[in-house]
């Protein structure tokens, strides 16, 4: 969450309660925080994966964030919605489409659509990293130390690091998912930057060095 002088931004809505049994768990740990879910201005979507967006509608299938606007790269929202999509996919991920099709329809009268290198809000830049999906996007974010939100394309705490160049399962296309990966861990490793990532282990914030040829994630102290 980022919170400005004017605005409170999530990355991502989570899976919601329609997901796994184990998810679900993004309002309460909001309330925890002491954060209504009406007063997010605003949602980042790094992509359309059920665990990032189905999160948007509650177990009655109503709005959880009801007032925000809601970014996502054109070519993610167009790839989802575009008729060929359910054909094509497997039919184990079938469910992928048809749920994120129902979250984007539910949230379609709010929704912002940009295209990769745009700055999405004030300090908050689309950076490309396609291959987790066709419009995957990590988001820059230009305010105090800066941190990239990088979603799904470093996920595996382990061999996302070690081994970037082997291909992942869950990248849909595997090829363009690890180039994106080798690009996002060297650009890490020369700004030292900071990295946010869901799938990362606790507090899932830290920094990538370079090791053994691979990669290492630190995570933050
Ligand atoms: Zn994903």
């Amino acid at each position: 969450m980022l919170r400005t002088a004017d605005r409170l931004v999530l990355f991502d809505a989570g899976a919601g309660p329609m997901f796994q049994d184990t998810a679900g768990r993004l309002p309460a740990s909001l309330a925890a925080a002491g954060v209504d879910p009406g007063t997010i201005t605003d949602i980042c979507f790094t992509h359309a994966h059920p665990d990032h967006l189905w999160g948007v509608l509650d177990d009655l299938d109503e709005p959880v964030f009801a007032n925000a606007r809601c970014w996502m790269n054109r070519v993610e929202w167009d790839f989802w919605r575009a008729p060929a999509t359910l054909a094509a996919m497997p039919e184990a991920r079938q469910s992928f489409v048809v749920g994120a099709r129902n979250r984007m329809e539910a949230i379609a009268d709010r929704v912002e659509l940009f295209d990769a290198g745009a700055e999405v809000l004030p300090g908050v830049e689309a950076v490309a990293s396609v291959g987790h999906t066709p419009g995957h996007t990590s988001f820059m974010i230009h305010r105090g130390e800066g941190v990239l939100v990088v979603g799904d394309a470093i996920s595996n705490a382990v061999i996302s690091f070690e081994r970037p160049d082997w291909h992942s399962g869950t990248d849909q296309d595997p090829g363009q998912g690890a180039a994106t990966r080798r690009r996002l861990l060297d650009r890490l490793t020369v700004d030292r930057g900071r990295i946010v990532g869901f799938h990362l282990p606790y507090p899932g914030i830290g920094v990538v060095e370079k090791r053994d040829g691979g990669y290492r994630f630190v995570p933050a102290a």
